[in-house]
């Protein structure tokens, strides 16, 4: 068992009063308390203060200060800043590791890997600080040039989900910095206590480099503080992780006063299995992406699209695989499936079943709320699957629980119409050896989705590319490839090195 004390410790967490205690000085909140108890064994682990409004004015003021320093920093050298910030993960790697998995559930090995993937995308954003590179144009006018730069945005506000609770900061954080923003967080409100030790890590580098704590700023609390940071117009961007819900939402608000939004919601991913697909393959991807992280991830695998040819075959062969699944606390490696966030997301596993139930749907593997010792929290269900139609209302939702649906088809055309066919469009995959069913599926005719992989699942992205997706899913894109041009506004810029004003388009103007 894991000392959750001396992990708290390690990071500077006093479990008595969280707040952040590493800065040059303290912060926490003093609006409502939130409890952040473990969905691993039900224990509270600590008790955190929301912002109020008066905090969240403090918060602001101090990140609209430190940006008019932090954006004259030249942009390599703030990506030392962040190569710095990476360091000291890898130094907290294992606790905080450990606190994410104990606080929101996952298995250790994936709370590490979301550590990881934190230090990938500082390693990233270093390289990215010498390559924010703009344009240059060909003038139509004669000693004139043209060319666009970049600019920073000044506040980010970065509103973040449970299931992911310090890597999505991190791909969004680490960005934004080295373009010269500030930023802003509101974690979520289920996972408090990583944040705090996140917000702890930045301040000691911030700290050491005698720049202002206000170039990371964090404000605890719920969906109201969250509205903060969507109705306020000088938070220059609000990058929202979380439901389609809480996207509207947000998206609208920001909307309402031009401000910009980076939406990264909900999923309903699909693997289609063709009859040449490798089974071998095929299976543990399909069901790591269904299980994994207890089906809470935004590309879990929810719907199974399988040719009619082999279904009985991958049917059988999911039988066997579910049957070896252990359920159980997620820091015992032995375990595969580890809790829930809350009972609260069992309810919504309950009434999946029985809306399933309902619309005609059959379990091949049945749904459980497992009881017991070893599942004193309540939060463990058993992973199950449904023989269901792609149409069921229940289907076309989002319910962010290990069910997968397992729909036929018997051609590749109709299998694709199936796949777009919900409201979502974040995660796809295709599991062939038939190039032209692979290439048909990656086509401008194939995967609606912003990710779209053949002969892997739809869950485990790597940070080198865009994420996000389209639809439902809200559009925006994070992390690699040009995602950081979302956090800077471009500048077009026209020099005239000549003795004359000869004006665009040929127009003459003579005075
Ligand atoms: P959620 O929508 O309940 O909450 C997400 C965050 O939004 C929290 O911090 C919450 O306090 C805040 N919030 C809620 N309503 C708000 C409002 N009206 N205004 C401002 N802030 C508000 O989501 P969750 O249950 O924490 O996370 C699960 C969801 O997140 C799933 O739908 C999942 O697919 C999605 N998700 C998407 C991605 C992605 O990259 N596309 C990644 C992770 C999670």
């Amino acid at each position: 068992m894991i000392d959750i004390q001396q992990i708290l410790t390690k990071l500077n967490i006093n479990p008595n009063n969280p707040g952040v205690s590493t800065g040059l000085k303290s912060w926490n909140g003093s609006g409502e308390i939130l409890e952040s108890y473990s969905p691993v064994d039900g224990k509270l682990i600590a008790e955190v203060h929301s912002a109020n409004p008066e905090d969240f004015e403090e918060v602001v003021e101090s990140a609209s200060q430190a940006f008019k320093i932090w954006r004259l920093v030249p942009a390599p050298k703030r990506g030392e800043i962040v190569r710095q910030i990476g360091e000291q993960l890898r130094g907290n790697k294992q606790e905080l590791g450990t606190l994410v998995s104990y606080e929101m559930g996952k298995s250790l090995q994936e709370g590490l890997g979301e550590v990881q993937e934190m230090i990938d995308i500082c390693d990233f954003a270093v390289g990215l600080s010498r390559q924010l590179y703009g344009l240059s144009m060909h003038s139509e006018r004669a000693q004139h040039r043209m060319y666009e730069q970049w600019q920073p945005l000044g506040i980010v506000g970065i509103i973040s989900a449970f299931n992911f609770p310090v890597a999505v900061w991190s791909w969004n954080a680490m960005l934004a910095w080295v373009c010269g923003d500030v930023c802003i967080w509101k974690p979520s409100e289920k996972t408090p206590l990583t944040a705090i030790a996140c917000q702890n890590i930045i301040q000691i580098v911030l700290k050491n480099n005698q720049l202002p704590e206000g170039i990371s700023g964090i404000v605890t609390g719920g969906q109201a503080v969250g509205e903060y940071l969507a109705d306020d117009s000088r938070i220059a961007l609000v990058s929202a992780t979380g439901s389609t819900r809480m996207g509207k939402a947000v998206g609208e608000a920001v909307a309402r006063r031009l401000g910009k939004s980076l939406l990264e919601l909900g999923g309903n991913n699909a693997i289609i299995v063709t009859p040449s697909a490798d089974l071998n393959v095929a299976i543990p991807g399909i069901v790591f992406g269904a299980v994994g992280t207890a089906g809470q991830r935004c590309t879990s695998t929810r719907r199974l699209i399988v040719h009619v040819d082999i279904y009985e075959e991958v049917k059988n062969r999911l039988i066997k695989a579910y049957a070896q699944l252990r359920i159980g606390n997620p820091l015992d490696e032995n375990n595969h499936v580890g809790p829930l966030i809350d009972t609260i997301a069992v309810d919504h596993y309950e009434d999946a079943i029985e809306k399933i139930r309902k619309e005609g749907g059959h379990f091949i593997i049945d749904p459980k709320v497992l009881k017991g010792d070893k599942y004193d929290s309540g939060c463990y269900v058993a992973p199950c699957v449904a023989e269901v139609e792609n149409d069921y209302f229940i289907v076309q939702t989002e319910t962010f629980a290990p069910i997968l649906y397992l729909i036929k088809y018997d051609n590749l055309d109709k299998a694709i119409e199936l796949q777009n066919a919900v409201p979502q469009g974040l995660s796809s995959s295709i599991f062939t050896l038939n190039i032209r069913e692979s290439e048909q599926f990656l086509s401008q005719t194939g995967s609606d989705c912003g990710i779209a992989n053949v002969n892997i699942g739809t869950s485990g992205a790597e940070i080198g590319g865009a994420f996000g997706g389209e639809k439902e899913t809200g559009g925006g894109r994070e992390s690699g490839s040009d995602a950081w041009k979302a956090y800077m506004r471009r500048q077009t810029t026209t020099i005239n090195y000549s003795a004359t004003l000869p004006l665009a388009q040929g127009i003459k103007f003579e005075i």
